[in-house]
């Protein structure tokens, strides 16, 4: 719809005001009522989020040579993801803007690689479990290539499915670490497996686990290999902007050589104004997004990661424990930030609505219809608040319509 842009400005205050207006209608995810699209690791990540923002927000990425300040900091950022995931020491890596980026850039690599190093000709595919994340198809839309989805066991990836439709045209598998609807890490051991064997490209999508996982672990809960340390993890994605509390505009991708990491990078100069390389899918990058990261990744330090991820996992096992005690069963067994749960017969997105009337913006699983949340370290102090919301949305779902809390073959 057009819309006549004002003749004249209006002053800072006076927009600020109407900004923070439009923004009251948000969900209140200051006071933890999101578990789905923001991490809040409290007010003080928050402001060094900001602070190192806006010191960089004018520099561009996409100028090193102007920036040594922004490549230094994207080379340590870098450095410290591809420690935390056991990258070999020639690994190599770049900030993207979020996970959808990263992705697209692994798949174009492990395209780039079949069809040059291996001679592989299309028609091209990828096999990924049914779990794995949409960004996957987009990246697949755009290249043309076939995605195949296998079926999945325990809500986990099937290595002999996928094994099944992995042909000689497959540029890549892929395994989740965790997967977005689940929370659970697939059996990434036995896909690496399957990747030595066939001579498959794995990607592990942590996207939103990378930056999680390794403080969990350290923080004593028993958390299998997925990354580098698996000797057939090709590349891996794993967003700043989510487990790793940065501002938004920042995920990694990482490949186990700087000669993988060679095929994602565009290179072109058949036009007037000079060559141009673009190792993400970025022309311009922000400086803001490179410069919080960093700063947040200093700011906390892995005792400030464990102790941030120490409130998340507090969160779900005391969220997961609540929940069995209202008669659901949590999905799998979950060790990071993500749970899903369902009960089958109660209708699982009735209550989901039902709890948006006490302002939660959370989020639901389809296959089976469930709830599901993404916890940040907010959490810990507002479980107890969400439990008691949820078992006010099961009654006053059950008093208003007996017959929803009844038929056990609802969803089945
Ligand atoms: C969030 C997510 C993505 C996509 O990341 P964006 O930053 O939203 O583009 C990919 N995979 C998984 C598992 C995710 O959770």
């Amino acid at each position: 719809m057009r819309r006549p842009l004002p003749q004249r400005g209006t002053d800072w205050p006076g927009l600020r005001g109407q900004m923070q207006s439009m923004g009251e209608g948000d969900v209140k995810w200051r006071d933890g009522k999101a578990a789905v699209y923001v991490f809040n690791a409290g007010p003080d990540v928050e402001q060094v989020q900001k602070e190192a923002y806006a010191l960089f927000q004018s520099e561009n990425g996409l100028g090193p040579v102007a920036f040594p300040s922004l490549k230094r900091m994207e080379e340590e950022v870098v450095g410290f993801g591809l420690t935390l995931l056991h990258g070999p020491e020639d690994a190599a890596g770049a900030i993207t803007s979020g996970g959808t980026d990263s992705i697209t850039m692994a798949v174009k690599a492990a395209r780039d690689f079949a069809s040059k190093a291996r001679g592989v000709a299309g028609p091209l595919n990828i096999v990924l479990p049914r779990s794995a994340h949409p960004a996957f198809d987009k990246a697949c839309a755009l290249m043309e290539i076939e995605v195949r989805r296998t079926s999945i066991r325990d809500y986990l990836a099937d290595p002999a499915a996928m094994s099944g439709a992995a042909d000689a045209a497959t540029v890549m598998i892929v395994g989740s670490a965790p997967s977005f609807p689940y929370g659970l890490i697939d059996p990434i051991g036995a896909l690496s497996d399957l990747a030595l064997a066939r001579d498959l490209w794995l990607h592990v999508d942590a996207c939103v686990g990378g930056y999680i996982a390794p403080f969990v672990r350290m923080n004593g809960a028993p958390v299998p290999p997925f990354d580098f340390e698996l000797p057939g993890v090709r590349s891996i994605s794993a967003d700043l902007h989510k487990y790793g509390y940065c501002a938004k505009g920042a995920s990694t991708v990482f490949f186990r050589s700087a000669e993988l990491r060679k095929y994602m990078v565009f290179d072109f100069k058949d036009w007037p104004g000079g060559r141009m390389v673009t190792p993400t899918l970025a022309g311009t990058r922000p400086g803001g997004a490179i410069s919080a990261a960093w700063a947040v990744m200093n700011f906390l330090g892995v005792d400030g990661y464990r102790a941030k991820h120490a409130l998340v996992t507090q969160a779900r096992a005391r969220i997961a424990e609540g929940v069995e005690a209202l008669g659901f069963t949590v999905l799998g067994d979950p060790q990071l930030g993500i749970l899903a749960f369902t009960r089958t017969d109660l209708d699982c997105l009735a209550l989901w609505a039902k709890l948006r009337e006490r302002g939660w913006m959370t989020s639901v699983t389809t296959e089976p219809k469930g709830l599901h949340l993404m916890l940040s370290p907010i959490h810990a102090g507002v479980a107890t608040t969400y439990l008691a919301d949820l078992k006010w949305a099961m009654e006053t779902l059950a008093a208003a319509a007996p017959s929803l809390a009844a038929p056990e073959a609802r969803y089945s």
